[in-house]
């Protein structure tokens, strides 16, 4: 009963931002976005948790009103998708989450330590140059420049954020999420292979790895595509070629260094008119916060050297978990007769923000299909989604009544 729950709920979530191709577009403070919190409050009440909506459009869902400024178990994940996305990542966590704490509730009633279920209004930074802004806001790690920052549309972030939360207050009050987070315990698809290649169902995340992301600018001065002579040009583009090849070619030879320039926009962005502006993101990770902030290095020297500029998106260091709480998803994998293994996440997370607030936290992966994410085609087996929901919820079950 429990298990079609948690199947039907993500197949009809994936309908709102399902895009042409298969995958899923929801997007911070876009429509399918509304709609999805507005759903997540609507599944929270049917279990009588206590419900509450903060500032960036986060949803909390507890087992008791009176949170704040207590310790809380903290379990969820993050609402929003990349553009054209796959169906689970995020969601599955989001809705295994809030039907775990749900499930529990209505059980064995009031637990001895509160449980929280959360769905992160962001994480992904599809739509605006910022990323994990719900995670960051709540422990208090978020700058103010967010605000200001614009989508393709010219669209603000706070205007836009102003809106949804307006309108997220018809059907939940709106709070500051001021408790304290005793432990964050985040249940996620693994999109690597690692799982999809071994005969584990479950992983528990002993590390995540450290990531930069920067936004880069090189300058040039536009002109008539016809008329003006190759050798008197200022070319933008020109400039982001260079600046690309002696990137690639100075990170390709650090070890275990994952470096991707996967979005480029010139502007004015027309074909017979020479680049004023290049924009260039680059996101380069590692496990080890050393060989990421050399790579750093070697790259704020190759932006001096060609005469661009950058800014820094994204900062967030290595990340170990916590070790109790990793002993505790081994102990629960095992009560369920799953095999487990441990694994380091390539991947960013809330999960790392939060640690990153010295709140113990931990992440429980499921297979990825072929290992793929971030595309239409990320998938992950019933059986396998069943298994992570089932170990969330024994651990949860484990830290919130019998502590
Ligand atoms: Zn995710």
């Amino acid at each position: 009963m429990n298990d079609e729950k948690l199947m039907t709920l993500l197949h009809e979530f994936k309908q709102l931002g399902a895009t042409s191709m298969g995958g899923v577009t929801r997007c911070v403070y876009d429509d399918n976005w509304s709609l999805a919190q507005k759903k997540y409050v609507a599944i929270a009440n049917d279990y009588g948790l206590y419900c509450f909506c903060d500032k960036m459009g986060t949803i909390y869902a507890a087992t008791s009103d009176h949170i704040s400024h207590k310790p809380v178990i903290l379990t969820g994940s993050h609402m929003d998708t990349v553009v054209n996305g796959g169906w689970l990542d995020g969601i599955y966590g989001v809705v295994s989450s809030v039907l775990a704490v749900g499930q529990l509730f209505q059980k064995f009633g009031t637990p001895k330590i509160p449980l929280c279920a959360v769905s992160f209004s962001e994480e992904e930074g599809s739509r605006f140059d910022a990323t994990f802004t719900g995670s960051r806001y709540l422990t208090h790690q978020l700058d103010d420049a967010v605000f200001n920052l614009k989508d393709r549309t010219g669209a603000t972030f706070n205007q836009e954020r102003q809106n949804r939360v307006t309108e997220l207050r018809q059907v939940t009050p709106i709070g500051i999420p001021d408790f304290k987070i005793r432990s964050y315990i985040e249940l996620h698809i693994e999109q690597g292979n690692t799982l999809d290649q071994s005969p584990a169902n479950i992983a528990v995340v002993t590390d995540i790895v450290g990531q930069k992301r920067l936004l880069i600018t090189t300058k040039g001065i536009s002109n008539h595509a016809g008329t003006t002579q190759m050798s008197g040009r200022v070319d933008a583009m020109r400039k982001a070629v260079d600046l690309m090849t002696k990137i690639y070619s100075s990170l390709e030879l650090m070890k275990g260094l994952r470096f991707t320039i996967g979005k480029i926009i010139a502007f004015p962005n027309v074909a017979n008119v020479i680049p004023e502006k290049v924009d260039i993101a680059l996101d380069i990770r590692h496990i080890d916060q050393n060989v990421l902030d050399q790579a750093f290095e070697q790259v704020t020297q190759i932006i001096n050297a060609v005469g661009a500029t950058y800014r820094l998106t994204t900062n967030v260091v290595a990340t170990p978990m916590d070790y109790q709480l990793q002993q505790q998803v081994i102990r629960s994998t095992k009560q369920e007769k799953l095999v487990g293994e441990r694994l380091f996440s390539g991947a960013g997370h809330d999960a790392q923000v939060i640690a990153n607030s010295k709140a113990p936290s931990v992440m429980i992966f499921v297979p990825s299909q072929n290992g793929v994410s971030h595309v239409p085609q990320e998938n992950t087996a019933e059986f396998d989604l069943l298994a992570g929901q089932r170990v969330l919820k024994r651990v949860l079950y484990d830290l919130a009544y019998c502590s």
